[in-house]
């Protein structure tokens, strides 16, 4: 593999990090850099080096026609003291399945890999280590060649920045409202909805500020061909637990498929639930409810682990659940998780890497 170019930069402040962080708002020294030109054979020099402005044409294809993927996880200290990471190979095995999709060149998975571990070692005081905190970590691929012809780009960026984060509910896991949504799409099947692009979320932007308005923190989605069948939160897979059985949308092209939802449902699984994977029609969830068998329902996902979900409101319906206290399995899971991830619990699974 070949060698990174490192060019180390002194640490911009030593001052603490502010109490409450606000999410992606803070970035750390360093970033890490490879270039793609089509004539140069492939993905070159990969390299570390001061986090500072790109310079980009504004032609870039990016600017245009939204050439564009990412992923999120993060860099944990753990109690030990280790800097640990979240089956980081999850993440790039997903981003090379976003560039396929977007016809950008697939990385180097050992690189990728080695790129993210290098870069969080250089940046590793940036890791807060108080609970609930980490760093979290945003690799991403655009396309930078200066042309308006529509075809792929001929040179790209893979790009990786940290950015130091708080716990995703500062007062407490707290349970979130949250709007079905019949009135916009997120993804329709065989097209980007499995991707991590970003075009997906600049669709999804305009029914997220009509919930807000409402006063519900995000959208439920419901498949774009019949508006019957749930399909994810935000940038959350959903379950909901009934009195038998955990279930979670089937991944039928137009969901994302989370690596948070992939642990969830082993974890399900090695406790004994009944776990399925299938499609759930939001009429199932209403009739659930009314007949008292809808136990509670969770989002997972990187961000906020586990979100507990306090209501749920479909046109005139609203479903309440508990504003204060998060459902029995979401708050298992999301100690289970948390506890794997900052080193309370046995790694059992090996899904911890070690950044070192
Ligand atoms: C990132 C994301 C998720 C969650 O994926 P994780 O790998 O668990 O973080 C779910 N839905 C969407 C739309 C996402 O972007």
């Amino acid at each position: 593999m070949e060698d990174f170019l490192i060019e180390k930069v002194e640490r911009k402040s030593k001052v603490e990090l502010p109490e409450n962080i606000v999410f992606g708002k803070i970035f750390t020294d360093h970033i890490f850099e490879m270039e793609y030109e089509a004539s140069k054979d492939g993905w070159q020099k990969p390299t570390i080096k001061k986090f500072e402005n790109l310079s980009i044409s504004p032609a870039a294809m990016v600017f245009h026609y939204g050439q564009a993927i990412f992923e999120g996880l993060k860099a944990y200290k753990q109690v030990n003291g280790r800097i640990a990471l979240f089956r980081p190979e999850e993440n790039v095995k997903r981003l090379n399945r976003s560039a396929k999709r977007l016809c950008i060149p697939e990385v180097d998975s050992q690189l990728a890999l080695k790129a993210i571990i290098e870069l969080v070692k250089i940046d590793k005081e940036w890791i807060p280590s108080k609970p609930g905190y980490s760093l979290y970590i945003r690799p991403f691929i655009i396309a930078t060649e200066p042309c308006f012809g529509v075809r792929p780009s001929e040179s790209y960026k893979f790009i990786i920045i940290l950015s130091p984060v708080g716990p995703y509910y500062p007062e407490g896991f707290l349970p979130v409202p949250i709007m079905v949504t019949d009135k916009y799409v997120r993804a329709i099947r065989k097209g980007t909805g499995d991707c991590k692009a970003a075009g997906n979320y600049a669709a999804g932007l305009i029914a997220q500020v009509e919930a807000k308005k409402e006063g519900y923190s995000q959208v439920l989605w419901l498949d774009a061909v019949e508006q019957k069948y749930i399909e994810e939160v935000g940038a959350m897979n959903i379950f909901v637990r009934f009195k038998d059985e955990v279930a979670t949308p089937a991944l039928t092209g137009s969901i994302l498929p989370g690596i948070t939802r992939m642990s969830v449902i082993q974890l399900l699984k090695d406790w004994g639930y009944n776990v399925s994977e299938r499609p759930i029609s939001i009429q199932e969830v209403i009739e659930a409810y009314e007949k008292g068998e809808l136990i509670e329902i969770f989002g997972t996902g990187t961000a906020a682990v586990i979100s507990a979900i306090s209501k749920l409101k479909y046109n005139e319906k609203v479903l309440h659940f508990s504003d204060t206290t998060p459902g029995e399995l979401a708050l298992k899971l999301y100690d289970e998780l948390t506890g794997i991830q900052y080193g309370k619990i046995e790694d059992r699974y090996g899904w911890i890497t070690y950044v070192e």
